[in-house]
């Protein structure tokens, strides 16, 4: 699983600067799609064969600053909590404040693994930058500048050190799905009619509060394995108005899961962070499938407004298939599954080079790719360059200049043929060869 890595340290230290080095090399598969928001947050980065997480805690609420009064904000406290390791950032050039004490202490309570990072060390000895920093008593502090990179490529192979590489999924044999939703849009109650309250009550066991839980389950013969990010829940009730929803546990699921199946409410407005969610199911490429539950009360004419609203916030979706369901009334769920088999089928397809040749050049001839200025594009071949989501890499010459109008044709055309509802599908170049 990809580990989580949480940016903490006082304002100024530099997290979103290297917040914004870590994630700025991800390909962008989601060119700025309207209605598509963003949550600057959370990305994802990489080092070497090693995905992970990045959080960046700065900006999450405003920070109590009073002197020696200054208090984590409780958003940062439970990313602490949740992730898999904290890099606190410190500032090279002011020293030790009494703010890096307070968090240091917190930090150690938190019992997290916590890599204490001197930043803006450019131009400065590490171990000079970083001496008077031991007093946080959190370990040798390695010293980076974020602002010009230096450092940050070793800094985070350090902090990886003993997660995995990126594996070719075991996860692939079967539909793995994560049930993703805001708080109330119903997903424990989904969770049930699909389980059956008794089997969960059965498989339910206690974990923390950092994690989902995954049930395996068969379905007429077919075998599932179901991530629960609500289920947490379900074991005390009394908790419910103060559980708090959890991004890091929702973008871990969404990792870990070959099909996100995003659960909204009918019954209320879409909302910023329905669109966030689906937002970070499409960064990660998951297939996905919508189930816009509690249908059931809805007046016709509602039903008809409720769907419009979706199609218009919701447009960035267009992959995927609309379920509309009672998980109440346990309505919906058999189609639901038709699409997530498809889905799962579809985001883990295999396409042979001579097919994707054939079709690329098939549509090439159709239409094709613009001129820019003396030089037009020349696409020769096309394979695939990856699974969940498919990846098509075409090779040709002067690809850097197709303009996206052009590789949204493309996609078009291969979803198409290939009969790929229900995935995200990424059309990457390869020019000189
Ligand atoms: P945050 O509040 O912790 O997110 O900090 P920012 O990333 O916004 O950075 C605060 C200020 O420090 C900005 O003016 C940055 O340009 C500057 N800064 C960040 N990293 C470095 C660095 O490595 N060296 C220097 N000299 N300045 C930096
Ligand atoms: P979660 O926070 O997403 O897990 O949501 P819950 O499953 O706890 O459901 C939140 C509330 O919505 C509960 O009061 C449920 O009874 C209600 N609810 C869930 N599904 C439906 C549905 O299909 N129709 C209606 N009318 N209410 C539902």
């Amino acid at each position: 699983m990809k580990p989580t890595v949480a940016l903490v340290g006082r304002p100024n230290v530099g997290k979103s600067t290297l917040f914004n080095r870590l994630t700025r090399s991800r390909d962008a598969l989601v060119a700025d799609q309207p209605g598509l928001t963003r949550d600057r947050h959370y990305g994802h980065g990489r080092v070497g064969a090693k995905p992970y997480l990045v959080v960046d805690t700065g900006g999450f609420e405003p920070i109590v600053d009073e002197g020696i009064l200054f208090e984590m904000a409780k958003q940062t406290l439970q990313a602490v909590d949740e992730a898999d390791v904290v890099v606190f950032l410190v500032d090279g050039r002011t020293g030790v404040t009494p703010q890096d004490k307070v968090i240091a202490n917190r930090l150690r309570q938190s019992g997290r693994p916590v890599h204490l990072v001197v930043n803006k060390a450019e131009g400065l000895q590490s171990a000079m930058a970083g001496a008077e920093f031991h007093e946080l008593a959190l370990g040798e502090p390695v010293a980076i500048s974020a602002a010009h990179g230096d450092g940050v490529r070793e800094l985070m192979e350090i902090v990886l050190e003993g997660f995995p590489d990126k594996t070719e999924e075991e996860s692939l044999r079967h539909p793995k799905f994560a049930v993703i939703g805001r708080p109330n849009v119903g997903k424990s109650t989904l969770v049930n009619a699909i389980l059956g309250e008794d089997r969960v009550i059965a498989f339910d066991h206690p974990g923390t509060t950092r994690d989902s839980i995954y049930i395996d389950f068969e379905r007429e013969g077919h075998t599932y394995t179901i991530i629960d990010t609500a289920g947490v829940r379900r074991r005390g009730k009394v908790n419910e108005a103060i559980e708090k929803f959890s991004v890091i546990k929702t973008m871990k699921a969404i990792e870990d899961a070959n099909v996100a199946v995003l659960v909204l409410d009918a019954q209320l407005d879409i909302s910023e962070q329905d669109a966030t969610i689906a937002g970070f199911a499409l960064e990660a490429g998951r297939a996905l499938v919508v189930a816009v539950n509690k249908w059931d009360n809805l007046e016709s004419e509602q039903k008809e407004t409720v769907k419009r609203e979706i199609a218009r916030k919701l447009a960035f979706l267009d992959f995927a298939k609309f379920h509309f369901i009672s998980a109440k009334e346990g309505r919906g769920i058999a189609d639901l599954f038709k699409s997530i088999d498809e889905a799962y089928r579809a985001a883990m397809a295999k396409l042979a080079t001579p097919k994707l040749t054939r079709v690329l050049k098939v549509a090439v001839e159709r239409q094709a790719p613009p001129r820019s200025g003396a030089i037009r594009p020349k696409m020769r071949y096309a394979h695939q360059g990856g699974m969940n989501p498919p990846i098509i890499v075409v090779h040709g010459n002067a690809l850097d200049a197709v303009p996206d109008s052009y590789t949204r044709y493309l996609e078009h055309t291969f979803r198409k043929v290939f009969k790929l509802q229900g995935t995200p599908l990424r059309v990457q170049y390869k020019t000189g060869d």
